[in-house]
């Protein structure tokens, strides 16, 4: 994370929605953690520049209808797991602002959860190309 979020105070928590204003409320709940996210993390920014070529590429090449779902599947993975990786390091920078190995670790596991993910793109594109070369 590369900057802390502020804090606001008790009373500020908002209450309970039902039906269609909750609806409306987690929409404005998605739009925010969607811009802090852009605001605030740049491996986020890189990840929506990875999703958007991995986007395009697989719309427009010949690829099988089952390969195109597979890396549009795996970019929205990404996107998602980078979310999770930003909102497990806001929480570790809350409860933990100093140096901790337990802190450290966590963070270090959600990274690692985003390399998973772009391994498996990797490793699609891969068979995609070979495919695509006739070479497998
Ligand atoms: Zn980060």
């Amino acid at each position: 994370m590369e900057k802390q979020a502020e804090q606001k105070s008790a009373s500020a928590v908002p209450g309970k929605f039902h039906g269609f204003e909750h609806f409306c409320k987690a929409s404005q709940y998605t739009f925010a953690g969607l811009k802090a996210c852009v605001k605030g993390e740049a491996a986020f920014r890189q990840d929506l520049v990875v999703w958007t070529i991995n986007l395009i590429l697989a719309l427009v090449l010949p690829l099988d209808l089952a390969v195109r779902a597979l890396l549009i599947f795996e970019g929205c993975v990404l996107l998602t797991t980078e979310l999770l990786n930003s909102a497990l390091e806001n929480i570790v920078d809350l409860v933990s602002p100093g140096w901790n190995e337990f802190a450290k670790r966590a963070k270090d596991m959600g990274s690692a959860a985003v390399f998973c993910i772009l391994m498996g793109m990797g490793a699609t594109w891969l068979l995609a190309i070979l495919r695509l070369c006739k070479i497998w």
